[in-house]
């Protein structure tokens, strides 16, 4: 799950990581009583949407006169805005964040990470503060300084220093940084991030370190232990259809292709994915309906998947296990019918009951294509929507 930015600094400030002070809005007045409470002489006004590169998009400007934070409020709130992470439908912009300047001396980028790899919490940081951590990463790798954190021990504060001083922390500011790189530890190990982003972390004239724009990514299995994150949830921020799906315990991601897939487990799911591109088509969604998948459950993935207008065939990959495939049988049956299916469906079926899921399936009177290896319910499907 993400958040804004103003709930990401909101988070930081009770780890105690200094931001600059700001109040959200939701409407140009509120944007104008905001900047007369903070006080001037200068504001920055800043869209608040769950994507990154909102300055580059016209998404970040700064004021100088209560009259220009009541005009670039007005030119973003409710614009369309498009960055490099929304795609180019862009995002509608229907929260403001307005803050005090900032007197910006140096950008710098500190990130911390789960590293699969290394079983350990990797924290990144790098002098290149301000933009797309990617491109630095591409260009000048060298410019990434990172540190693997046991997380038995925590970020020790030999590590903090390396991190400071490889990213050219000023001395006047180096305690200040350290401090600031193990609450940012901390917090991200607290609220179960998976991703916890300072992009750019600053030092002001004074040499004091503060966060102007800040990123998390949470565990979704972790959410149940942290409701007040779960307060932060923007559904406006979300896909419809992936709301949709996570009411019925769904896990569904849209994609640009023709090929819905329904499959059971997400290794499966993803191999299915590839299947599909290796002959040649692309798939609309990732769908794994779980273990214990239901005749409602799987209804309701298909009304999912054809909402979507791009679908042209749908493909089930489905391993019988615990899952026996007579109960997906009746399932597909029931769902085919109740949406009327119109498009082509390729059935795959190995495993529990394969026999009298396949018997299920042919007796249904329904044109279901049948397949028996991966390989051959992809060449089908693929087929059957060109
Ligand atoms: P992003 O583009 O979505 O990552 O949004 P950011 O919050 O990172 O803002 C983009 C850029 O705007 C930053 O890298 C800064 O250079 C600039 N910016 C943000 N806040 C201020 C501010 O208070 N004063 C000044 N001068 N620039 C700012
Ligand atoms: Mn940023």
């Amino acid at each position: 799950m993400k958040i804004h930015e103003y709930q990401a600094k909101e988070l930081l400030r009770k780890y105690g990581v200094v931001t600059p002070r700001g109040i959200p809005c939701f409407s140009v007045d509120e944007a104008v009583k905001a900047a007369e409470e903070l006080g001037g002489p200068i504001w920055v006004v800043k869209a608040q949407i769950h994507a990154g590169g909102r300055g580059k998009g016209g998404g970040v400007k700064l004021a100088k006169s209560l009259d220009e934070v009541k005009a670039v409020a007005n030119d973003i709130l409710g614009m369309q805005l498009i960055t490099h992470q929304t795609g180019p439908e862009g995002q509608k912009v229907r929260r403001l964040l307005v803050e005090e300047g900032a007197d910006i001396q140096h950008e710098y980028y500190v990130a911390a990470l789960t590293d699969r790899a290394t079983q350990k919490i990797a924290m990144m940081a790098s002098s290149e503060g301000g933009m797309d951590i990617e491109e630095v990463a591409a260009n000048t790798p060298e410019k990434i300084i990172k540190v693997f954190v046991d997380p038995l021990v925590g970020l020790t504060d030999a590590q903090a220093t390396e991190l400071a001083k490889g990213i050219g922390i000023p001395d006047g500011s180096m305690a200040q940084a350290i401090d600031a790189f193990k609450k940012l530890y901390t917090c991200y190990m607290e609220t179960d991030a998976s991703l916890a982003e300072i992009n750019p972390l600053i030092h002001e004239g004074n040499g004091n370190i503060k966060a102007l724009d800040a990123k998390f990514n949470f565990d979704s299995n972790a959410l149940y232990r942290h409701p007040e994150i779960v307060e932060y949830r923007d559904l406006d921020e979300e896909d419809a259809d992936e709301i949709e799906a996570s009411k019925y315990d769904l896990a569904y991601i849209s994609l640009d292709g023709n090929i819905g897939c329904l499959v059971n487990g997400a290794g499966l799911a993803m191999a299915t994915m590839d299947t599909i591109k290796l002959f040649g088509a692309e798939p609309a969604n990732f769908l794994d309906v779980g273990g214990g998948a239901t005749t409602e459950k799987v209804t309701e993935a298909f009304k999912i998947m054809l909402k979507n207008p791009k679908v042209k065939g749908i493909l089930v990959n489905i391993f019988g296990g615990i899952m026996r495939c007579d109960t997906i049988a009746t399932g597909v049956v029931a769902a085919a019918k109740e949406v009327n299916l119109s498009v082509p469906l390729v059935v795959r079926m190995k495993g529990t009951n394969e026999d009298i899921g396949k018997k299920i399936l042919a007796e249904s009177g329904l044109p279901i294509i049948s397949a028996d290896s991966m390989a051959e319910a992809a060449t089908k499907v693929v087929e059957a929507v060109k």
